[in-house]
């Protein structure tokens, strides 16, 4: 499962999977059945990109029984839902853990920009972020958050509980993607500055992005502390903010933009000069952590997944009609 769950904020599937199995009275077990999709969206997809289809019924995803994340939790992956192809049956769980990742796939791939292709290599990022500084203004990682809990809500009320919960986990993955401090902040005012004119820096500035992407997906796998760090997951209370979803989202960017300075700080500390040379692999957390150099970051992260997670749980117990 590592190799595939390596996207950014790596393993949204497993991490919100773990949030919406964890929510006091919340039936997550149910089986749902599937349907066609029958909606109209005012959005603009990559062509073939957008995906209508079940994916679990076509075959075209396998639910990983080895996956320790998933059997953790104790929920039997394999048995404890009857075959879609039988009754086109599936369970709320596997809706969340297999399309909250949906929205990388692909389908998102709509603009081009020179900034984002030089931060993050990949234009999908447009909708995957909200980056407030200046220039950057016009990402809409917000709106598509508020597009797909509109679309949920719709679909809900017509009694289409497939689609409520799919148009929700992928409603949840840009609501993740904003909780990336590096989604929301690319970088300090200097290194913004120096950004334009200095390769290095780009260079820099994009392997620190994609190493906080993957530290989250070697606190759930690899980490000394990933029992510690699902556990914190687990125990998250759902925070029901009495505000609007722009208000709501609005919040959330505030506070993972809030994080971002000490969180860089951490990232730039542990690492060092391997960000301005590659890729963080799994095998330099490992050794950052026997170091003993991830210590405030893995405090900090897990007050932020914490947080996330309650985020998450409050949105999924106040759209999902009980
Ligand atoms: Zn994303």
């Amino acid at each position: 499962m590592i190799s595939s769950a390596l996207f950014s904020w790596s393993s949204h599937g497993v991490f919100t999977f773990l949030t919406v199995t964890s929510i006091a009275n919340f039936d997550y077990q149910k089986l749902v059945k599937i349907t066609d999709y029958s909606y109209v969206e005012n959005r603009k997809y990559k062509e073939g990109k957008y995906i209508l289809h079940d994916v679990i019924e076509a075959g075209n995803f396998k639910i990983d029984a080895e996956d320790d994340v998933l059997n953790d939790t104790g929920i039997d992956v394999i048995n404890s839902f009857v075959l879609p192809t039988q009754s086109r049956e599936i369970p709320v769980w596997a809706i969340f853990l297999v399309y909250s990742s949906f929205p990388d796939n692909g389908m998102d791939y709509v603009e081009e920009s020179f900034f984002i292709n030089a931060l993050i290599g990949s234009t999908q990022a447009n909708r995957h972020g909200y980056l407030k500084v200046s220039f950057f203004e016009y990402m809409e990682g917000d709106k598509s958050f508020l597009h797909f809990v509109r679309m949920s809500r719709e679909a809900f009320k017509k009694g289409d509980e497939y689609w409520g919960y799919r148009f929700l986990a992928y409603a949840l993955h840009y609501l993740e993607d904003l909780m990336q401090p590096y989604h929301v902040r690319p970088g300090t005012v200097p290194e913004l500055i120096q950004f334009i004119f200095d390769q290095r820096i780009r260079v820099m500035l994009r392997n620190a992005h994609s190493a906080y992407d993957d530290y989250m997906t070697f606190l759930l796998y690899k980490s000394k502390n990933r029992y510690d760090f699902m556990q914190a997951i687990k125990d998250a209370q759902p925070i029901v903010l009495p505000v609007s979803d722009e208000q709501l989202i609005y919040e959330a960017i505030v506070y993972s933009y809030s994080t971002f300075f000490d969180i860089h700080e951490e990232v730039k500390k542990a690492f060092g000069k391997i960000l301005y040379e590659r890729r963080i692999k799994m095998e330099d957390f490992e050794q950052a952590e026997r170091e003993g150099k991830l210590e405030r970051l893995y405090e900090l992260t897990k007050k932020l997944a914490s947080t996330l997670a309650s985020l998450v749980k409050g949105i999924v117990l106040s759209n999902v009609p009980m």
